[in-house]
């Protein structure tokens, strides 16, 4: 394509995007301009000379020739919070395919009209003496969430509103109650758009300790030595991570640069909020989804202008339009949350990457279970990895147990809860003790396993599960491998061999069955269907309204409940099985999550892992806390069929209105795509093309959908490919047929 005319926005507010103006390329900058750079323009009938930013090239025109003008220059780059968005913008839209807007309108925020905000705070009235009496009132009385309200009132003197009622669990009719009381005032604040913020400023500095200290010094020694790079914080929950956060964050501030803090929403809890406003007062804001998208406009340009230097919020808190970063911390650098799911589909781990880069500033990952990648990078050396071993907040790991549901079987019990997890469940209901019951149910787990041996239906050629598909078929999503259905176990010979098809909701009947004076709560897709339900359901646990709570992998992240002391797990095979390679790896964090929700108090907490492969290595470690005895099973499963780490894997998926029209443009793509194969290449390092196939969901609203992936060592080679099929596409798809693509995917499609 020949560089011909430039679409070119003047004013890049979010809401201008659209709306770009075409000139045309003089000759002698056809061959340098590219998307993302910053040019001089004749603009308004004055022809006066504007910035800005070139979002596309073309070869045609979109209007009549005569009225299109001319650029007028390439403006230099310079190092401006804007320049550096868009860098950013243009960053995304190479390395994981969008186009210039998408990828703009992902780094930029929306600008929106901020009306003057009315806040509430909650004021505590009673004085120091009266409280504590009410407080010990309430206690006796059994009345928890007035007694938790009461206690951190009497910490803080006032907290906002949206704290209370979000992140403390507290209803709005027991703050009501107590503001009748006049133990309380409800006070709103005009103007003020900080949306939480705590009075009284108290500093719990800890002095770290030897590991800690290290990890301080040696992140800061870098930092002011000019040789920024990454790390990764290996250590358990409770181990000291945020500790070393925070005072990195410090040190960072006090050099004169800014923070951001990245944590999944669903981890985003009460204690770690007010840990971070405790230490850090008005310098910190967060951002989470509660937001309206003014507030988070107004977040923005507190950061632009520098009243805020520290951003805590999910993924999108990276783009925060801070002047100079310092330092970018990732928590729980393990979550899928952290992939984007629409275009551009960037990871934020890669994008902090890049932004530190930018900046010159260091990147932390924490996590309790790191990721393959992670773990992977710092195994070579590119990531400093650190490990903190100790618990510092006592409270002891859970003792854990696995059980054999095969054996279960074998001794005739065919009920979904093993003899072992009934015994424990009386003993906890008559201790009046809580108890999670944990069904790591993924959104689609179709597998076929046998309940007799627990041998699982496999694709011969990628080592995932199979998914059973209508009539009983068996597809594998990667590659299109069919199996026929199947009657009886191919190595045991029962037939006992099925689906796994109980649910939260059967569950929970069977509970009741078993268990009428037990309360249950469940939590699950059904009964979250509306925001606050989320927060509801948790908020009645921790006030102790209910002796078990069941749910899906929601229930495991976050949220602390110390009177919990048992944990079942009630098929780990159900996420163990979920057809994608990354299934081990999401069994081992899930169930390492799981196990540690139990015995966080006081009390000493058990789990039980129920399972039909009770030898899986992912159920092994993690029944053991082993990390990387783990890691070294799983890495050995990537290298010998070359998924990520260890290879890179684009997922290239079509979109087509006719199912022959979908699977012919698959086709040719892949075959594209087969082109870049160097045949001199040993065998074993060559880039592979597998499929195409149909996906996972093979129709979704009358189209069809098929998928091919390219696996390769080398990221470039993938992104070169990328752009030869899109150029491909652009000719041969008509307007009913469209082109994804997504580099190594947390899913598989
Ligand atoms: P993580 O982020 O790994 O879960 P935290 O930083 O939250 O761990 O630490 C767990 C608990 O230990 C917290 O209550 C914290 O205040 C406390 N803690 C952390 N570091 C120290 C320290 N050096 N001395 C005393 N207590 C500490
Ligand atoms: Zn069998
Ligand atoms: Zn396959």
């Amino acid at each position: 394509m020949e560089k011909l005319y430039a679409d070119v926005i003047i004013d890049i507010s979010h809401e201008k995007l659209d709306r770009p103006f075409q000139y045309r390329i003089p000759e002698e900058m056809r061959s340098i301009l590219e998307e993302g750079q910053c040019v001089s323009v004749p603009f308004g009938s004055g022809n006066r000379l504007r910035k800005g930013y070139v979002v596309a090239v073309k070869d045609t025109p979109d209007w009549d020739v005569e009225k299109i003008k001319e650029i007028a220059g390439i403006v230099p780059q310079g190092v401006s919070i804007e320049e550096n968005q868009i860098r950013l913008a243009a960053f995304l839209k190479k390395n994981y395919g969008s186009t210039m807007i998408q990828a703009m309108k992902t780094v930029l925020p929306a600008r929106q009209s901020v009306r003057p905000l009315e806040n509430r705070s909650i004021k505590l009235l009673a004085d120091e003496v009266q409280g504590r009496e009410l407080l010990e009132t309430c206690r006796k009385k059994h009345q928890p969430a007035r007694a938790r309200l009461l206690e951190e009132l009497l910490r803080f003197q006032s907290l906002p509103y949206p704290l209370v009622t979000g992140k403390l669990h507290i209803s709005p009719s027991t703050i009501k109650a107590l503001e009748k009381q006049g133990v309380l005032a409800v006070e709103k604040e005009s103007r003020y758009r900080n949306p939480v913020r705590l009075q009284a400023h108290r500093d719990e500095r800890k002095t770290l300790s030897g590991e800690q200290a290290r990890i301080v010094d040696t992140v800061l020694k870098d930092f002011d030595d000019g040789r920024t790079g990454v790390y990764l914080i290996h250590g358990i929950t409770g181990s000291g991570k945020t500790e070393v956060y925070m005072r990195l964050i410090e040190e960072i501030l006090r050099r004169g640069r800014q923070a951001i803090v990245l944590i999944p929403e669903i981890a985003l809890t009460y204690q770690t909020l007010v840990r971070f406003y405790s230490r850090f007062g008005e310098q910190v804001s967060v951002l989470n989804s509660s937001l309206s998208l003014g507030e988070k406009y107004d977040q923005c340009q507190r950061a632009r202008k520098g009243e805020i230097q520290i951003i805590i919020g999910p993924r999108s808190a990276l783009f925060t339009p801070f002047p100079h970063i310092g330092l970018i911390v990732m928590d729980e650098e393990h979550e899928s949350s952290y992939k984007s799911e629409s275009s551009p589909k960037y990871h934020a781990r890669e994008t902090a990457q890049e932004i530190a880069r930018m900046h010159g500033a260091s990147l932390v990952l924490g996590s309790a279970t790191p990721s393959l990648e992670s773990y992977y990078r710092a195994r070579k050396g590119e990531y400093r990895l650190f490990t903190l071993k100790q618990r510092l907040t006592g409270g002891s790991l859970p003792d854990v147990s696995v059980v054999d549901l095969r054996e279960e079987l074998r001794q005739g019990n065919h009920s979904v809860f093993s003899r072992k997890l009934q015994g424990l469940i009386e003993d906890r209901l008559q201790k009046k003790q809580q108890i999670m019951l944990f069904l790591n149910r993924r959104g689609y787990a179709g597998f076929i396993s046998c309940r007799a041996c627990g041998h699982v239906m496999k694709c011969p050629n990628c080592d995932v599960a199979l998914s059973e598909h209508k009539g009983g078929r068996l597809i594998c999503h990667y590659c299109g491998h069919v199996e026929p259905a199947v009657r009886t176990c191919p190595q045991c010979g029962s037939g006992y061999i099925s689906g796994f098809r109980a649910g939260t909701q059967q569950i929970e009947d069977r509970l009741k069955e078993l268990y009428p004076e037990a309360v249950v709560l469940r939590m699950d897709a059904d009964t979250t269907r509306n925001k606050d339900s989320y927060e509801r359901i948790l908020s009645a646990f921790a006030a102790g309204e209910a002796d078990i709570l069941i749910g899906t992998q929601m229930i495991v992240k976050g949220h602390d409940f110390p009177n919990v002391t048992l944990v079942g797990v009630l098929a780990a095979d159900l996420s163990l099985s979920a057809g994608d390679y990354r299934a081990g790896e999401r069994t081992f964090a899930l169930l390492t999550q799981a196990v540690g929700r139990a015995g966080r108090g006081n009390l000493p907490g058990e789990a039980v892992i129920q399972t039909y492969q009770p030898e899986h290595y992912s159920v092994t470690h993690a029944a053991a806390q082993d990390y990387e005895g783990f890691y070294e099973e799983e890495i050995l499963y990537r290298e010998l069929l070359r998924y990520p780490p260890v290879c890179h894997m684009m997922a290239v998926q079509i979109f087509a209105a006719e199912e022959a029209r979908g699977a012919e443009l698959a086709g040719e793509l892949a075959a594209l795509a087969g082109d870049y194969a160097d045949m001199a290449e040993d065998l074993t390092k060559r880039l592979l093309v597998i499929g195409p196939a149909p996906a996972a969901i093979g129709k979704l609203y009358n189209i069809f959908r098929f998928v091919f992936y390219v696996k390769y060592e080398k990221y470039d080679k993938l992104v070169e490919i990328k752009d030869a099929l899109e150029e491909k596409a652009a000719v041969l798809f008509s307007s009913k047929e469209t082109l994804q693509i997504d580099f190594n995917p947390v899913n598989a499609f």
